[in-house]
């Protein structure tokens, strides 16, 4: 059995509950009281190997408050980094966070990022009041060598279970 940890990084209200918890149930829940570090648990099977699957959802990181990082950037396999479309403070507070696990999990003899990383940008059913362009979110990505996808916690199982299977896939051949 293959453990796989998991980190969701990302400002308060950005999602990251929303997200997780529609991954995990694939329901949405309005409104997700949690102001602890919360560490969830799932078995799956991908690929047809069986999966222990931990994430950690810590308590939001604010853009001013320095990134409560270093806890999960050494521990967590993967990360997910989410910000919300319709919030452009969220996505500084994303790049921030990039720049962090960058500067602390860099293979410093190939350049490389020895983990995956998926930056999300939620709340995409916010178009209308959009702040942060989905290009935007794409080239900060590929700036940070990382998968990027635009989702909405609140209308959509689909995209994110797409988003933790691809990272899954992607911890398990690293
Ligand atoms: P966290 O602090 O990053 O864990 O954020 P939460 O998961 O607690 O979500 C913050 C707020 O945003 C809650 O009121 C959620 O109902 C709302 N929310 C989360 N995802 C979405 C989404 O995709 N669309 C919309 N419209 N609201 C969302």
């Amino acid at each position: 059995m293959n453990d796989i940890k998991l980190a969701l990084l990302g400002s308060e209200g950005a999602g990251k509950s929303a997200v997780l918890v529609r991954f995990l149930t694939r329901r949405f829940i309005g409104e997700y009281a949690s102001n602890t570090n919360s560490l969830y648990h799932k078995r799956l099977s991908i690929d047809g190997r069986q999966l222990n699957l931990e994430v950690f959802d810590p308590c939001s990181q604010s853009s001013e408050t320095r990134c409560i990082l270093e806890e999960p950037v050494d521990w967590a396999d993967g990360f997910v980094v989410v910000y919300n479309i319709s919030d452009r403070t969220s996505f500084i507070n994303a790049e921030n966070i990039l720049r962090q696990i960058r500067e602390a999990r860099v293979d410093s003899c190939k350049g490389e990022m020895e983990v995956p990383v998926c930056l999300v940008g939620n709340k995409q059913d916010l178009c209308h009041v959009r702040q942060v362009y989905e290009e935007e979110g794409r080239c900060l990505a590929q700036e940070n060598h990382c998968t990027f996808q635009e989702v909405s916690a609140a209308e959509s199982y689909q995209d994110i279970a797409n988003l933790f299977t691809r990272l899954i896939r992607q911890t398990m051949e690293h």
